[in-house]
Parts: C-alpha cells; structure tokens; sequence
C-alpha cells in the first residue's frame, strides 16, 4: 500500500523512545517504503541521523507538531513483512519487553549492522604478553583505565576476540584497542572465518525405512491434520531410540507433497552434522540449516534461500521459530523439554509459544518429540490439549541398559574419597579388558570448581557478585561466570598467607586426573567448555572418540544428548545428586531428564549397556526412576507435588527482578512495588493468585548491583497480561535508577 506517512521505530534501545514515530515519506522514496523497510530518519534536535523500521504506512498523521521526513533507505529489501511483524507484536505482549527488541528478534541475521562489513575476515586482537605479565598490568589498569582493563580481561579469557565482540561487550571504543596495541599488550589479527557451507553434494539420499505399526499410525494421524490445515498439536512420546525422529521426517515429506513447508527445531546442542546429515539425505537442497556455529555471513544465504522459497524445510535451534516460511504446515520441537527453548534475554520468549502462535496462525499442526516430556506439556496431552502420540518399542529393538545405582556414602566409609567409586571402577575395568567404550558424565550445572583455603576456609569471590570465582587450570586464572571478572590464582590465602589454597569441587578436570591414575594406559577424551572453546571443537572431539575408538569420553551436559555410538556399552554419572539440591520446583524434572538422556547413550547397537548412577540418596525417587526410564511413574509422582504446592502447570509464575546500585532505595521500591501488584490484583478480581516475596534474588548481587525477586503466581491470561505490561509502563516513568525486566515462567531463577 501506498501512502503518505510511516511509522517508524527507532532502532536504539533507550525505553523513553521505545514508541512509533509518524514521519512523511517524501515522494522519490514513495514506490519504496512498506512495513518492513529499514530508513535513515531524522531524530531529536541535531542533524543527526538514526535508523529505524517501518512498521505501517498511512495516509493521515494525528501528530499535532512538525513531522520530519524520512531521508533514505538504510536497506533496498524491506526485511520483514505483515506477517513477521504480527510474531514481533505477539513477542512484545507476551515477554513485557521492548518494542524494539521485539523487532530485531525477527530480523534476518545480520540486519541490525550498519557497519557492513565483509564478515569473511575478521579483525580481532589477542595477549601479546605471557598472562603472569598480563595480570600484573591488569590490576594497574583497573584504577588508571577501567575499559583497557576489562578489554584486558576478555583477552586473559579468550584466545581471540573481535574488535566488533569486545567493544560490544565492554562498551569500549576503538581508541581504547588502539591504546592497549601501542603499548603492546596486545596485538591485531585479521582472521578468516571459518565457512562451512554443507556439501549437499557429498551426502547421499536415503529412503525412509518401513515404519512399525505405531510410526505409520503416527504418521497418518498427523497427516491427515496438516491435510486439513486443523492446528492440531501433537505430543509425540517415545524412549530415545524408539523411531520419534522416522515418524516426524516422513511427516513432513507428506507436507512438502501437499506443498506446504516445515519447521524443525532442535536444541542447539543437537544440531550435529550427525542430525544435519539425516536431514540434508532425505530433503537435499530443500534444507536450510540455521545455527549459531555458521557465521552471519552463511545464515544471511540461508536466509536467502527461505525466502525466496528455495529451500522449504528450516532446521535450527530456538531463532529457527522465526524463520520467513509462508504456508507452513508442521513445525517440529525434538527434544521439545530442553530447556534451552526458553530464550534467557530480552524477549523471553519460549520457542513453545512463538510455535504455537505461528502455527495458530497458519493452520499448521505442531509436534513436540520427546522421551522424557515436559510436565507442562504431558499434562496437556491428558487434559486432551494435545493429542498424544506414544511408541512404544525401541525401533531397532536394542534394549534398555542395565541400572546398577551406586551408594557412595559406603564408599565415603571404606575411605574412598575418589569420585569414581568400586562398582564404576569395576565396571570401566571390564569395558577396557572387551575393548567396549564407556561415557562418564558429570552432573554438574556449569562447571565450577572454586579455590578455597584449606587452613582459614577463605573462599575467593567476585567482588562485584555474591559469587564464588572459578578455577580454570590450563590459564591459572579465577573468573566470574556472571560479570566476567579475572583475577590470577593467589599462591597463598589473601586472608592468612596459608599457602594451602588450592582448588575445590569435582570439575571435569580433576576426574581426568583421577582416571590417569586408576587406568593408566587408557585413552580419555575430556569434553566442556574449556575443550570446545571453538566452533568445530566440539565435533572434532566426538568424531575423534567414534573414530580411534577411545575408551573414555568425559564431559559435563555436552555428552549427555543426541550421541548415537554403537559402542558404547557403559555410562557412568558420576554425581547424580548435584541437580536434585537446587531450590528450583524444576529440580526434579530436570534430574529426571539428564539422567534419562544420559543411560539412553548406552547400548544403542548389538551389545547390551549398562548404567551406573553414583548417588548419595540411592532412596531418592527419581534417580530410580529415571534409571528405568519409567516416564509416567514420574510424571504421576511429580504432578501431584506440582498441584499440592501450587506449581506450573497449575498457574504460571511471574518473576518481577528489579536491580539497583542502592540496595536501600532497591528494598523500598520493591516492597511497595509488591503491596501495589497485590492490590491491583485484587483490585481487578484476579483468581487464586499469590505473592512471593519481595526477597533478595538467589544470587543477591551481580556486577555491582543488588538485586531483589517478587514472584506472583497467578493463571497468565489477557486480564493478568495486561495488568503486567501496566505494570512495566508504570515503572519505566518512576522507577528512577532501578531496572525491572518482568519475565513468565522463568528457567533461569538465579
Ligand atoms: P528417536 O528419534 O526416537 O531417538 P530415531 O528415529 O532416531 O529414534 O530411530 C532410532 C534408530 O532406529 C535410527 O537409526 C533409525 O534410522 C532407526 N529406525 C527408526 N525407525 C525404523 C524402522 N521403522 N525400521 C528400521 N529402523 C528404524
Ligand atoms: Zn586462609
Ligand atoms: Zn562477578
């Protein structure tokens, strides 16, 4: 449509200017600018030029003032439509975010750069010093140049950043590099990044195999619905190994013959060019993958590609949902329980909900594939909001392994203080003796170890977060997980000058060590994030484990999904206990869900597997339920605990966080913020609902600011949504120095 205004949002994040601006579209410019255009207009007093995006255009303003002009386009391509824009509307209203933040998120990769530049090479800078000397000049940095430090810091963390990375991350300039290079701290490089663009030719085509009974009657039902463009939702239920993935692959070739399209989504951690592979081998060219490991360059092709219609079928992790598809037919969530689905900045969104809401729209049936299904999502399936689909049988016939749950406090009596305890010893023993390969796994969130004093009990912590710093070995160093903060490992204790400081917690690390010793003539390979730093290392160490047979893969969460070795007969968990501590309502499901994963690694071929759980509560529920993968044991145990204390799927949970530098102003503000929400809340008649708090957030200080929780819980419904986004409105006039990001059903609760 043609017209003579346009509204436009400003591309900066400032909230006082988070609005739709009215500005004239002057005539040269008319044939160009529609909803998605992406135009230099002039803003504020100056001369100055922003850029912004067009988000409708009309033919009367209502604003009263002086409407300025719009005085170029910034992109040809308009780059989003109708459409997209409806997802970005719905993100805004449901994650209480900004409006602009709302838009970036459905803009193709890359757009939101205006610096264009060839992203083929990039430019970056590392240490030019050894770290001791980089430590030392860092804490002079500190107090003289507080930017050069934190560049500094980064570069002590990292082998190589981007310069665009490290002013984005330190809100430093360019000067501030360039200041640092002339001392010769450091030094410039100019990398190319690494292009791996898929060799759709290499791969060769496959045809489903014959599906079991279950598979086609899965597959028929779900057909039939996208058939009739009936926005059906279906939970498909299935063991790992029971053909889930078969059953939603000949789905949607079923689509792409009725002409539709398809969405995949996979956590991020599974898209492997193992799972790319089955994919490309059964769609060719109609794939297009999108995936943080490809660079903005190659996601901008992809992106291409969907948009011209091209490519049909998008696989890729939680962004994937806003993939450009017309005429979708089914959108897949594999996996659909992960918690990485839920999106932890600004929008928060769910992949869950954008689906739904896509598909709604469209008349696409959805699917969420999982072995161990989210409560919420299993709850729905039997109140007959989702329709559920169960196989039964692993599909290759391969059995479950054997659960053997080890009590570590009779080890912690005989004396062994290892974390590796007889029966796993045992049981890695007879694996090395039939040259059969063993996965360990340790269950850990994150990966800390922190550095403790063994004489006075001094624990180092950040000194901007109330959190302990953590040991990274190969660099000596104690960083901050939240804020980034480095510091070198002291020799002896800043407190007592003991010099019995030394590094505490069972990392990843310190088991390597111990199966050195235990085996010595074995080959281990260690997998988290201080191995996998780069983008192919991750795939490099799994394909060297399949590859050279290596008797031992050790690793955190990375190694607990979608690896599929025929060889492996033995999984070890080394410390099943620690996710079932945390004071999360979650914390069940969650240990439920690793530890399900994990002993699905484990005789996925001929030979049969075992599982060996280490745990401190061998009485504990889960784990034993878990081992035998008895999903609705758990689910029945855990839902009624949910319902008993009032937990999702029985209301949904808001979370008000509000940060300050003032902790006394913070406290104030919260507690009578909390006294309003109740009294709207009754005010407006909303059912059932119940106010937590307001209390200092489990960590109660990050990067400097203090940091208070409310949470409401209550049924999210139009009423209560609109009631929260007052709510944001009404802060964003008053609360002075104090941020608030209200978020539903948060992941992250720290
Ligand atoms: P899931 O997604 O539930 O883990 P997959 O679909 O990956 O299960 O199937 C597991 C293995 O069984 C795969 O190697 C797959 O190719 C194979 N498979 C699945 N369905 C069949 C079938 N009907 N006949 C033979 N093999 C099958
Ligand atoms: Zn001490
Ligand atoms: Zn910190």
């Amino acid at each position: 449509m043609k017209g003579n205004f346009a509204g436009v949002i400003i591309n900066r994040l400032a909230l006082n200017i988070d609005k739709i601006f009215d500005y004239r579209i002057p005539d040269d410019l008319s044939d160009n600018v529609t909803v998605g255009s992406h135009v230099f207009v002039p803003f504020g007093r100056g001369k100055k030029l922003i850029d912004g995006y067009v988000l409708y255009v009309k033919n009367e303003t209502d604003f009263e003032g002086d409407v300025k002009e719009i005085s170029s386009l910034a992109s040809p391509e308009p780059l989003f439509d109708r459409e997209m824009l409806d997802v970005a509307n719905h993100l805004k209203e449901t994650c209480f975010c900004s409006y602009i933040s709302a838009i970036k998120t459905i803009l193709p990769p890359g757009s939101g750069n205006k610096n264009k530049t060839n992203d083929k090479f990039i430019r970056g800078s590392r240490l030019n010093l050894p770290y001791d000397e980089a430590f030392d000049i860092l804490e002079t940095l500190r107090t003289k140049a507080p930017k050069q430090a934190q560049i500094l810091e980064i570069l002590i963390q990292n082998d190589f950043v981007a310069d665009s990375d490290i002013t984005l991350l330190t809100g430093a300039s360019y000067a501030a590099i360039k200041a640092l290079k002339e001392k010769g701290y450091i030094k410039t490089e100019v990398i190319e990044t690494l292009r791996m663009p898929l060799d759709y030719d290499d791969i060769k085509p496959t045809k489903s195999p014959k599906l079991n009974a279950e598979q086609q009657s899965a597959v028929d039902t779900v057909t039939q619905a996208v058939k009739i463009q009936k926005s059906d939702t279906f939970l498909l239920h299935g063991i790992t190994g029971s053909g889930k993935t078969e059953v939603f692959l000949n789905c949607i070739e079923n689509a792409l013959a009725l002409g539709k399209t398809a969405i995949v989504l996979v956590p991020e951690i599974a898209l492997t060019p193992q799972m790319v592979t089955r994919f490309v081998s059964r769609f060719g060219k109609k794939i297009a993958v999108l995936h943080s490991a490809l660079s903005l360059g190659e996601r901008a092709d992809e992106y291409k590609r969907i948009k011209r219609g091209e490519a049909t079928v998008v696989v890729g992790a939680r962004s994937a949902i806003f993939a450009p598809l017309k005429n979708i037919g089914i959108i897949v969530i594999d996996e659909e329980h992960e918690t990485s689905y839920k999106a932890e900045n600004a929008p928060t969104y769910h992949a869950r909900n954008v689906a739904d809401y896509r598909a709604k729209k469209s008349g696409a049936v959805q699917i969420l594939a999982s072995a161990t299904p989210s409560v919420e999502s299993y709850y729905k399936a039997l109140q007959g909001e989702y329709i559920l689909l169960s196989l039964k049988s692993r599909a290759t016939g391969a059995h479950l392994p054997e659960i053997i749950i080890s009590d570590m406090r009779d080890e912690l009596k005989c004396g062994n203080r290892s974390c590796i305890g007889s029966t796993l010893m045992e049981e890695i023993q007879k694996n090395i003796d039939r040259s059969e390969q063993t996965i360990l796994f340790l269950n850990r969130r994150g990966f800390s170890t922190f550095v403790s004093c063994r004489s006075c009990g001094y624990v180092a912590k950040c000194k901007n977060c109330d959190v302990t710093l953590t040991y990274h070995k190969h660099r000596n160093t104690l960083t901050c997980h939240y804020c980034g903060y480095t510091i070198k490992k002291p020799d002896k204790c800043p407190e007592c000058d003991s010099k019995y400081i030394k590094e505490f917690g069972t990392g990843t690390q310190k088991v390597e060590e111990e199966l050195k010793v235990l085996f010595p003539d074995i080959s281990v390979i260690r997998m988290d994030v201080d191995t996998t730093g780069t983008k192919s290392s991750h795939q490099t160490l799994l394909n060297k484990f399949s590859e050279e047979k290596t008797d031992i893969l050790l690793g955190t969460q990375m190694v607990s999904k979608g690896l599929d070795f025929p060889d492996v007969t033995l999984v070890g968990v080394l410390a099943a206990d620690q996710s079932l501590g945390i004071d999360d309502f979650r914390a069940n499901e969650r240990t439920f869900n690793l530890i399900t994963q994990v002993c699905g690694r484990a005789g996925r071929g001929k030979k049969s597997g075992r599982a060996v759980i280490q745990t401190y509560m061998p009485e504990n529920q889960t784990l034993e339920l878990s081992g035998s993968q008895d999903y609705i044991s758990f689910y029945n145990e855990e839902i009624q605990m949910r319902k008993h204390l009032n937990f999702p799927p029985f209301c949904d949970m808001v979370s008000v966080l509000l940060t300050a530098e003032n902790e006394l102003s913070l406290t104030t503000y919260s507690q009578n913020l909390a006294k309003d929400i109740h009294k709207v809340l009754s005010h407006e008649k909303v059912g059932g609902f119940e106010i937590l708090g307001p209390g200092a957030a489990s960590i109660p200080r990050i990067g400097g600011k203090f940091r208070q929780r409310i949470w409401i819980k209550c049924t999210l419904d139009e009423k209560t949504t609109d009631i929260f986004t007052r709510l944001r409105n009404y802060h964003i006039k008053n609360g002075k120095n104090i941020n608030m990001i209200i978020e539903s059903n948060p992941y992250n609760t720290l």
